[in-house]
């Protein structure tokens, strides 16, 4: 009998991003806070009888060719395995496209994930996550999910227990604003990493704790200095999810989305009121424990 597959495809948040420098092999050597939240698209995989891999989504901005992450990730597991591809792939698309909440590389790790289920193939989460690093440095944290520090290029990763009762968390993307993960990272211009490490060190401390106070003293991302400087509209989203003094707001990966963690979803919900009337979508949304797969 032909098989189906439903899986959840959570997006994640930066909760910092340290951009320590450029390497020899051209990458940056980073730090980073992963988090899972709730947001997420639904990935269901079909087996048919039709040769190849078919890509459904109806989001205009996503490939619906090889240059998408699940086809790329379909071929590699079905490659390995020696599997003749047989596949239908469909993407309801919840999470904003290139926004930086990872959303192409989580799409991916459900697929790798439900390939696994689906011809039962016996492999080692270590080799599932060496799999996933060819696609691109969050594939591995988010086939994971959960709380991370995120370290080389952002695929050395170490798991925490995420904060308990989850915090709320309010994205806000700004509309018509198109950022370039690359582009962020060949523009930044390195800082004083010594004055950096120090305030990193605590980012993941607080934040287990969930004392938004002492968190809101030392979270930052070196991205911003980039995309803030191109995009002011990122930076005035920022000021008005933060005026009512109760999130810690920042941007997430290379952006152009804003998050906010609050302590919970009444005082989310006050602070989106400042946004009524701005050109930018809104999720109130909450962290995850783990993978929702
Ligand atoms: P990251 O946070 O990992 O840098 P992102 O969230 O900024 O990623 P994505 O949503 O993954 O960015 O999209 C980046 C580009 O990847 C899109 O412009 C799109 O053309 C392409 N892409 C390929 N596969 C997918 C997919 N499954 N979903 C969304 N975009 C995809």
């Amino acid at each position: 009998m032909k098989k189906t597959l439903i899986l959840q495809a959570p997006a994640k948040i930066n909760i910092g991003l340290w951009v320590k420098h450029k390497r020899a092999d051209g990458f940056h050597e980073l730090a980073s806070i992963m988090q899972t939240i709730s947001l997420a698209d639904t990935v269901t995989l079909k087996e048919i009888g039709e040769p190849g891999i078919h890509i459904f989504c109806d989001h205009p901005d996503v490939p619906l060719d090889s240059t998408n992450l699940v086809h790329r990730a379909a071929t590699i597991f079905l490659e390995k395995f020696s599997i003749e591809p047989r596949l239908a792939i469909n993407i309801d698309k919840k999470i904003p496209v290139a926004a930086g909440l990872a959303g192409g590389s989580t799409d991916a790790a459900a697929v790798f994930a439900g390939l696994a289920r689906m011809y039962d193939k016996p492999i080692t989460i270590p080799d599932l996550m060496a799999m996933a690093a060819h696609i691109g440095s969050d594939v591995p944290f988010v086939l994971h999910g959960g709380l991370a520090l995120a370290e080389g290029r952002g695929e050395i990763l170490k798991f925490y227990e995420p904060p308990r009762p989850p915090l709320a968390v309010v994205i806000a993307v700004p509309v018509g604003v198109k950022v370039s993960t690359r582009w962020a990272y060949e523009n930044y211009v390195p800082g004083n990493n010594q004055v950096k490490e120090e305030a990193f060190s605590r980012i993941l401390e607080f934040f287990r704790h969930r004392d938004l106070d002492s968190l809101r003293r030392v979270i930052f991302n070196d991205l911003e200095s980039v995309t803030l400087h191109r995009h002011p509209e990122v930076e005035k989203i920022k000021q008005l999810l933060a005026s009512t003094g109760e999130g810690v707001v920042l941007m997430s990966g290379s952006g152009p989305s804003v998050f906010g963690l609050f302590h919970d979803r009444k005082s989310a919900i006050r602070a989106v009121k400042a946004l009524h009337g701005e050109p930018v979508n809104v999720f109130i949304e909450h962290i995850a424990r783990k993978n929702l797969q």
